[in-house]
């Protein structure tokens, strides 16, 4: 492949917030949509599978081999703000935080929230990122992908986009996301937005372990009722397998005390399972996504 680097047998712990994850048998960072667009047509042109990540903070990566190609989006991250219109175009890899400074930099308005999210653009749809009643979804236009198997690349209208809660299309579809076009209300008032985006941030560093490395919430919430309570009032704050601990700060978050691994992590995902459900009759769905495990 021209003008590509991509390496054999990296570590991909390297590349998740909660800091474990096996080898990736080839691994590639583009720069650039171009590139990423090269890459995807050689792991199908090659037969390879094909595996997407992009901060890696909503993953959890078994200690296994990775066959075939590993891309990593973080790098992609070029965006074009238009402060007159509120038109936002960023590539996938665009960093949520950055996006959000930057938004509030150019008075556009609706992206503050965002601040919290260290994933990128790309991610963040794929999941459907939301806090409270606020989601990217809300902003979106239109998304670029290119089909992983016919290699056809087009735009899909937000319209014909069924976001649901944690849920998007793209997690049962062929489609990988290059790009995406939003829009912000434009000409608001930057210094009110950049306080505004200054305390989402610090009211999430209260109340999340940010300092630990994590992968946000474990779980999605049941309808009526938050993850979080269910497992505290359980008493499982604190709950520790091998160096994998439920965070003493939010009850929905599991953070990698320095030593733990993929196995740690699964092994008290379930044990939370399977104490919420004997002492609450309710089945936790996780929301962090899994590779390389029969989890399903
Ligand atoms: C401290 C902390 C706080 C968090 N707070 C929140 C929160 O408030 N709200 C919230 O919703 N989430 C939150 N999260 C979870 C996470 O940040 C979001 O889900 C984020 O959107 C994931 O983006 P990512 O780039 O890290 O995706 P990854 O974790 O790298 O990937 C997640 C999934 O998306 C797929 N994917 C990634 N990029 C693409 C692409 N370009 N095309 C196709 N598929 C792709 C991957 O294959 C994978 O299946 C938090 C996480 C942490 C660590």
């Amino acid at each position: 492949m021209k003008n590509i680097n991509f390496e054999k047998n990296i570590k991909l712990s390297n590349y998740t917030t909660i800091k474990v994850g096996g080898l990736a048998e080839y691994f590639s960072i583009p720069f650039n949509a171009n590139d990423f667009i090269k890459l995807i047509k050689w792991s199908h042109l090659n037969k390879q599978e094909c595996q997407i990540i992009g901060a890696g903070s909503n993953l959890l990566i078994n200690n296994i081999f990775l066959k075939g190609l590993t891309i990593c989006t973080k790098k992609m991250k070029t965006i074009n703000i238009n402060s007159l219109s509120g038109i936002v175009e960023a590539e996938a890899g665009v960093m949520l935080p950055t996006m959000s400074n930057m938004l509030a930099k150019n008075g556009l308005q609706g992206g503050e929230w965002t601040v919290g999210i260290p994933g990128t653009v790309g991610g963040a749809i794929y999941m459907n990122a939301s806090s409270g009643n606020l989601s990217l979804a809300k902003n979106l236009l239109s998304v670029k992908v290119i089909n992983i198997k016919t290699l056809e690349i087009f735009d899909i209208p937000k319209k014909d986009i069924n976001f649901q809660y944690r849920f998007s299309p793209f997690q049962q579809n062929n489609l990988i996301i290059i790009s995406a076009k939003m829009f912000f209300e434009p000409q608001g008032n930057v210094k009110e937005l950049l306080e505004t985006t200054r305390k989402n941030l610090k009211s999430k560093t209260e109340t999340q372990p940010y300092n630990l490395p994590s992968f946000g919430s474990i779980f999605k919430n049941p309808t009526n009722n938050y993850a979080g309570k269910l497992i505290e009032e359980l008493g499982l704050k604190g709950l520790k397998i091998g160096g994998a601990e439920v965070s003493t700060m939010h009850a929905n978050f599991i953070v990698n005390s320095s030593t733990a691994n993929s196995q740690d992590i699964l092994d008290l995902i379930t044990v939370i399972q399977q104490k919420v459900l004997q002492k609450k009759g309710i089945f936790l769905q996780p929301e962090v996504r899994m590779i390389g495990f029969d989890y399903s």
